[in-house]
């Protein structure tokens, strides 16, 4: 489902909304962090589906997220950070990109990782697999056995994470 979250200087109740089009707009007072919009959120996904059902079918809209760039990019940084330190190797270069195909990416040349800005909408356990993933190319380029084991060793419910990606996007694969 497409929806919109909107950083509000005034707002201080996080907020639904839908507009008869059905555009979801989720409002995000200045003080309340991603990880408890997202909580908020996802509980009300029945409440949600419903208001929905009464507005009928709706053509699916592009996802925005309005979330400021560098709130997310410190958060994939202390994650990258966290996950680093546990496999000992060196931190990398991290960047935020808006690909349409590639859920994140890793160049062990350049020693550069980069993860798609939109995974700010999915729950925050997929987006730390999508930076668990990244952060083990570090060690293994390809997605061997061996990768695998990394992946796990620091997201152990990765299987799941993966179902979920398939189903938010098909259409994006993982870097
Ligand atoms: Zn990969």
């Amino acid at each position: 489902m497409a929806y919109e979250i909107k950083r509000s200087k005034r707002a201080r109740l996080l907020r639904i909304s839908v507009s008869p089009t059905g555009t979801v707009r989720l409002t995000v007072p200045r003080f309340v962090s991603l990880r408890t919009a997202e909580h908020f959120f996802y509980q009300k996904q029945a409440w949600l589906a419903k208001v929905l059902a009464k507005i009928g079918p709706v053509r699916p809209k592009l996802l925005v997220c309005a979330l400021p760039p560098q709130i997310i990019h410190g958060y994939i940084e202390n994650q990258v950070h966290l996950y680093v330190t546990q496999l000992g190797v060196a931190m990398p270069r991290i960047r935020l990109m808006k690909a349409k195909t590639r859920w994140g990416s890793c160049s062990l040349k350049t020693r550069k990782i980069a993860i798609n800005e939109k995974l700010a909408l999915a729950p925050a356990v997929v987006m730390k697999y999508v930076i668990a993933h990244e952060v083990a190319h570090l060690v293994y380029a390809n997605h061997a056995k061996k990768f695998w084991v990394v992946v796990s060793s620091l997201c152990g419910d990765y299987k799941e994470q993966r179902a979920f990606l398939k189903t938010f996007n098909p259409h994006v694969s993982e870097g």
